[in-house]
């Protein structure tokens, strides 16, 4: 028997346009690609031959050269509110971040992009460990099949994750080839069959890439946007000096457009206190998305070692969402879950063993924060 001379493919990763392709090649019918994805991603099977209604001639094949390879967990950590998070270490030696969040009548899991994050928003641990790189198809999806495997379906649903959010470790837009098969695969009826406005791909702003993602899915957008104005937006979201506010809020428009969502995009904004939460920026906010359609997620920030900010106060944080209710808009405000187990909101690090110049970035960034210096790590 001839030895495969490459590494065996991942089929983990690919979506049932690329399965098809695939088995085209190898001159196999089209819907193998339908029975295969559906072992992988519903009978969370591992091994080609317990695929009893594929061909005994295409399993050997596949057993030659592909594997269904999902992360391994090097950490399981449950929180007292039921958040669950894991830490994956992959093959390279990098361990990246997954969290299950349970609610009443649903389960929301957090999903990673990259292996770290290389855009710097001062607010976000996950910035603080720089990037090493991008995750691949199967290591995205990857997360979603674990959870599914290992978390217990809840009384009277069939299986426990019910919603998948893109607001792990990473800017999913950074890694857009990577990250659409594994989008294509949540809201495919013959793998994960989300709706598509339970997946929520969530992003800094990267108005080319956002421009391209309506060609590719209909998901849900989110954009986390974190200040009213450029001149705050540069300091918080660097990436904003490349692509600012309102060539942002136009692709947000065009996308929903494009995609027909009827909900809109979910305006993501962290509260930093005396930074971005104060009545004035409220009031800029509103008249800023006042074209958008869009719904408001306020997000107290979440502290970690090191860094330069603090939450508000809840009185604080109440004027704020008032104020845009007033407004006319819908607003909610995220409750902290998991922090005891480091599970929260930009709490994220996973192990990553960093290619950039992360450190001296930091300093530089803190340096331009006035009154940030003295505290950043
Ligand atoms: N890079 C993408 C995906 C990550 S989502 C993006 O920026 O959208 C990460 C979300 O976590 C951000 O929208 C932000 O709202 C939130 N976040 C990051 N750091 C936080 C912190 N320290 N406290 C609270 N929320 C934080």
């Amino acid at each position: 028997m001839p030895l495969p001379n490459h590494a065996p493919v991942n089929l983990l990763g690919y979506s049932r346009d690329q399965l098809t392709e695939l088995f085209g090649e190898w001159g196999e019918p089209r819907f193998r690609a339908t029975q295969v994805a559906k072992w992988i991603h519903q009978g969370g099977v591992t091994e080609f031959d317990a695929m009893t209604n594929v061909s005994r001639k295409l399993r050997e094949r596949l057993a030659r050269e592909a594997e269904i390879r999902p992360p391994e967990v090097a950490l399981e950590k449950t929180s007292d509110d039921g958040t669950v998070k894991w830490v994956l270490r992959l093959p390279d030696g990098n361990a990246i971040e997954t969290v299950y969040i349970p609610d009443s009548g649903r389960g929301t899991l957090c999903v990673s992009s990259q292996v770290g994050c290389a855009l710097d928003c001062t607010f976000c641990s996950t910035a603080q460990q720089g990037f090493n790189r991008n995750l691949t198809s199967a290591e995205i999806i990857g997360q979603v099949w674990l959870a599914m495997q290992r978390l217990p379906a809840p009384e009277g649903r069939p299986r426990a994750v019910t919603n998948v959010v893109m607001m792990g470790m990473g800017e999913p837009l950074a890694n857009f080839d990577a990250v659409v098969p594994a989008l294509q695969l949540m809201t495919d009826d013959n793998a994960y069959g989300l709706s598509r406005r339970r997946v929520t791909v969530s992003t800094s702003g990267l108005v080319p890439a956002l421009d391209r993602l309506a060609g590719h899915t209909d998901v849900a957008l989110a954009l986390s946007l974190h200040a009213p104005n450029d001149e705050l937006r540069d300091r918080l979201v660097p990436i904003n000096r490349k692509y600012p506010i309102a060539p942002l809020i136009d692709a947000c428009r065009r996308y929903v457009e494009a995609t027909g969502s009827h909900s809109g995009v979910t305006v993501e904004y962290v509260l930093l206190a005396g930074v971005n939460d104060r009545p004035e920026h409220a009031r800029e906010l509103a008249a800023l998305l006042r074209e958008l359609p869009c719904k408001l997620n306020l997000i107290p920030f979440n502290p970690f070692p090191g860094a330069p900010f603090d939450r508000p106060s809840e009185a604080d944080i109440e004027r704020f969402e008032r104020l845009l209710q007033k407004a006319g808009y819908v607003t909610t405000v995220r409750r902290t879950r998991g922090d005891d187990i480091d599970a929260a909101c930009g709490q994220l690090v996973g192990q990553v063993e960093d290619r950039t110049n992360r450190g001296m970035r930091m300093i530089r960034l803190h340096a331009e924060i006035p009154g940030t210096e003295r505290r950043a790590s």
